[in-house]
């Protein structure tokens, strides 16, 4: 059965955004990236989910096949939907982990400290294709941990049983009109832009 999938409101109108997230993308970025990339993954996997119900199975095969794009893209799509709905999330705060206590808590217990933290979350983002994402994880089917993950594109790296916590986008898409080649630049500012009180009322739903 299909399913509908929204495109969800920021926590921040179109106009706040502008001014909100200024320091990491640029006023145009914060506009394309939410109303054209991420309401296109939504677009597309609502499509797909349609097509899905009367593609033919009896045409599978592992070269090309309309059952089997319409399932490679879902997953693409999926992950642009659901990574990009928690970006936003994130975003427009201050950067102060203290708004965050139990997140802060178990970040300083995985990682020893913020600071350890952030070099490797900054690491894994910095380390992914020009396409793809760092994303911090709690790891829920086997070691309960917190972890940063490298992926590229949506979904190369993801594992399995892992709760999107802190996704940082950095397809060129995300950062290039404001600082061209600077992805570092743009990922301290993104860290420097996160809302810990909002990243903790996640971390609070999903995983205590
Ligand atoms: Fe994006």
């Amino acid at each position: 059965m299909s399913y509908e999938w929204k495109f969800n409101k920021r926590p921040y109108s179109d106009e706040e955004a502008k001014t909100l997230l200024k320091d990491v993308i640029s006023p145009e970025t914060s506009d394309w990236h939410y109303n054209t990339h991420h309401k296109g993954y939504v677009t597309f996997l609502n499509n797909i989910e349609k097509e899905l119900e009367s593609a033919d199975r009896s045409k599978a095969n592992g070269n090309y096949s309309q059952i089997g794009e319409l399932k490679r893209r879902l997953t693409w799509n999926h992950g642009g939907t659901v990574l990009h709905d928690i970006y936003w999330e994130v975003l427009g705060g201050d950067g102060d982990i203290n708004k965050g206590p139990e997140i802060k808590a178990a970040i300083e217990k995985e990682f020893g400290s913020f600071e350890n933290w952030k070099a490797d979350f900054k690491a894994a983002a910095f380390s992914a294709k020009l396409s793809g994402w760092g994303v911090l994880v709690y790891d829920m089917l086997y070691s309960g941990r917190l972890l940063n993950v490298l992926v590229d594109e949506h979904h190369y790296g993801a594992i399995w049983g892992g709760i999107p916590l802190i996704p940082c986008d950095v397809f060129e898409h995300a950062y290039y009109h404001k600082d061209g080649p600077g992805r570092a630049k743009y990922i301290d500012n993104f860290l420097n832009n996160l809302n810990w009180g909002r990243i903790n009322d996640r971390f609070v739903k999903f995983v205590k």
